[in-house]
């Protein structure tokens, strides 16, 4: 399928000076469409994937009702009218379901995920029992006190046929495939992966691996924003590390826009003489420049090319790291057309204290603490540094101070988002 999916024109414009967090995340919300089309998808390879139509159960599941466990079936009324002694009739193993009722007064030996016959409604477990030969057939003897019910999965206990199961946006999980599967469905539509480049720029830079010369700063940013895409539904595209030249930084994003739904670059986003991205990105296109009010935080620029995105993350690896958690990873969502999610918090004592100033937003790193094999408390990386990416690493999600906040103390409660929360692995 072909839809005309496009931006809106200028999706990034906004006219407030230095945003809120919040504004900038609701801009994000509201302006970003999904930008790719819709394919069928196999289930083996949904996982991850964006779901662009709800997903009904075609039948309930089960799709019948059966024993949960290996042992005996019957009418609860013919066991609480017996003496708990049952003829076994019939033997009926899974995959196999019996062609008629249950006889009477009669208990059928089951198997797990048998089908239970017409006129059972009750199982007892076989390491409960135990069975009596007589000269005509073979009795099964039930302990007391078996509730009606007992041991039956019922027809559509797990889902109901014709309901709703995936809503659209969704990204599915391994649990969702499998609820997929289990009503039979083989694929499911889904919105193509994005496709992205993404690109370095810097003079200094230095790919991993090449001989260190004087002067260098080996390339972590694109490892690192490589990393964070891997868990997205996106198809990348390395362009490499870009010279701080302005027909150099050009022809890389004119090329890139070409054929890509977003660009991420990191550096050279500021308005310095050595900073190209910007100019190159209003020669090509539009340009809005995001004073957000947090920190960490330089400008972001974001823009479009055409019908290609633009997001222009700053230089220094923590800003990568935290305005790619941030702003950049749920714009990409929004864009591949997943529905929006905000991360969810913990409330947890600070075990820091701390002087801020209000008005912006901070997120420190934060380290959980383990008390006697439980947390409650959460310390922040103890060194400012923009550059130090060992705290990145010690961290294991964001402590977000909001605005108003001018100080903390020891055993306030603060916000803490999971990096789980923001699809990276936990630390
Ligand atoms: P810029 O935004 O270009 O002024 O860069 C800000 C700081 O981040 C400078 O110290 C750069 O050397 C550093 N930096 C920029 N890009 C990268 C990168 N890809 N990997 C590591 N450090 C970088
Ligand atoms: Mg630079």
């Amino acid at each position: 399928m072909t839809a005309s999916r496009r931006l809106i024109d200028d999706c990034f414009l906004t006219d407030t000076e230095r945003m809120r967090h919040d504004e900038a995340l609701a801009l994000i919300r509201t302006r970003l469409r999904p930008v790719v089309d819709i394919e069928d998808v196999p289930l083996a390879s949904a996982s991850g994937r964006i779901i662009a139509s709800a997903v009904t159960a075609p039948r309930p599941v089960p799709g019948h009702d059966n024993a949960a466990v290996d042992g005996f079936a019957f009418a609860h009324a013919d066991y609480t009218a017996s003496d708990g002694r049952l003829p076994v009739s019939v033997r009926i193993a899974a995959g196999h379901p019996a062609s008629f009722a249950l006889p009477a007064g009669s208990a059928a030996r089951i198997f797990t995920g048998a089908v239970m016959p017409p006129g059972a409604d009750t199982v007892a477990m076989q390491e409960d029992c135990r069975t009596e030969e007589t000269e005509t057939a073979t009795l099964v003897v039930v302990p007391k006190g078996l509730k009606l019910g007992a041991n039956r999965r019922l027809r559509g206990e797990d889902l109901a046929g014709g309901a709703t199961i995936i809503e659209p946006g969704t990204r599915l999980t391994p649990q969702d495939v499998a609820a997929i599967a289990s009503t039979g469905m083989g694929s499911v539509s889904c919105y193509k992966p994005l496709r992205i480049a993404m690109l370095s720029s810097g003079d200094e830079l230095l790919a991993p691996g090449a001989p260190f010369t004087e002067g260098a700063v080996y390339d972590s940013n694109r490892p690192l924003i490589a990393a964070m895409l891997a868990a997205l539904p996106a198809e990348i595209t390395d362009v490499g590390i870009v010279p701080d030249k302005g027909a150099a930084v050009r022809e890389a994003l004119a090329g890139a826009a070409a054929s890509h739904d977003a660009i991420i670059s990191s550096g050279g986003a500021s308005r310095g003489e050595e900073d190209h991205l910007i100019e190159a990105l209003e020669d090509l296109g539009k340009r809005h420049l995001w004073q957000i009010a947090v920190k960490p935080g330089r400008p972001m620029s974001f823009g479009q090319i055409g019908d290609c995105v633009m997001l222009g993350l700053p230089g220094n690896p923590v800003a990568v790291f935290v305005c790619f958690a941030l702003y950049v990873r749920p714009a990409l969502l929004a864009l591949a057309g997943a529905a929006w999610r905000e991360p969810r918090r913990l409330l947890l004592d600070a075990a820091f204290a701390m002087k801020k100033k209000p008005g912006r937003r901070e997120f420190l790193r934060g380290i959980l603490i383990d008390d006697n094999g439980g947390i409650r408390r959460v310390a922040k990386f103890p060194r400012d540094g923009s550059g130090l990416i060992t705290g990145l690493r010690e961290a294991d999600g964001l402590i977000e101070l909001p605005e108003e906040v001018e100080a903390v103390t020891e055993g306030d409660p603060v916000r803490f988002i999971p990096f789980g929360e923001l699809g990276l692995p936990p630390g």
